[in-house]
């Protein structure tokens, strides 16, 4: 079998369910041990078995990706076990749908941190250790709503733009070390989030995570800093 990424450990956020999960399997099936993360102690627990029963190795952690602490033990956690972190996919992310007038402050804030600080705390620990091995993948799991505005989702639109932009910027900051990073814009989904929505679902989470395990595995450097839109 193709194991692009034997012996290379990949950290994913928002691993549970989900399009997380699918990428959890995908990245397994190319050979990388997993460290899987989401909110609740044991929500990873259906992704590790998958990966298991491929042969690979499996760290499962819980907590919120947008607090630093949390994302130092996460860190520490994957050294301890597994070793270096060479793929970073942040995938975890949450939608608040409500018009402006309902948007409460703390809703728009607390959407930024989960969706676009989280991957800025996960990023800044790992990436610099990625360049100095020579090599990383980092994916941001950004959306068709990074690419036009969406009615009852300002805080979402605002935080996948801004993940774009970060995506951008690590890509030039770390242009020609090795490390590439990439994000991939998923138009519906057929997920719990979507539910809700109003939006029929145009792909399954595997069709994404295919893209993802692409960017992750045959991405040639070239393609870093790329928005990579796939909307079924
Ligand atoms: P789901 O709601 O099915 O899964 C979200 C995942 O993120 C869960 O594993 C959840 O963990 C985790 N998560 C949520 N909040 C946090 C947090 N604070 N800290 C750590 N983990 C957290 O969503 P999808 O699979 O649909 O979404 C995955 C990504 O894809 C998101 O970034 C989303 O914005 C993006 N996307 C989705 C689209 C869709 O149509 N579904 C379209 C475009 C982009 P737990 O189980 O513990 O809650």
């Amino acid at each position: 079998m193709n194991a692009p990424l034997a012996g290379k450990v990949a950290l994913v956020t928002g691993a549970s369910r989900g399009i997380g999960f699918d990428i959890a399997v995908q990245l397994a099936e190319a050979g990388a041990n997993l460290v899987l993360t989401s909110t609740s102690e044991g929500g990873c627990t259906r992704a590790a078995q998958s990966a298991r029963a491929l042969g690979r190795k499996v760290l499962t952690l819980s907590g919120d990706v947008a607090r630093p602490d949390v994302v130092d033990r996460w860190v520490a956690a994957a050294q301890a076990e597994l070793g270096h972190v060479d793929v970073l996919v942040n995938n975890a992310g949450i939608v608040v749908r409500k018009p402006l007038a309902q948007m409460m402050d703390d809703d728009f804030t607390r959407v930024l941190d989960v969706n676009l600080a989280g991957p800025f705390l996960l990023a800044r620990r790992l990436i610099p250790a990625m360049a100095q091995r020579g090599w990383g993948r980092v994916v941001n799991v950004s959306s068709i709503s990074s690419t036009l505005g969406s009615p009852r989702a300002s805080g979402y639109c605002a935080s996948k733009w801004g993940l774009n932009g970060l995506t951008q910027a690590l890509a030039e900051e770390y242009k020609g070390t090795g490390v590439v990073v990439t994000a991939v814009l998923p138009g519906s989904v057929d997920t719990e989030m979507l539910q809700g929505s109003g939006f029929a679902p145009a792909m399954s989470p595997r069709d994404v995570a295919s893209v993802v395990r692409f960017l992750c595995c045959e991405a040639p450097a070239a393609m870093t800093g790329s928005l990579v839109e796939c909307f079924g």
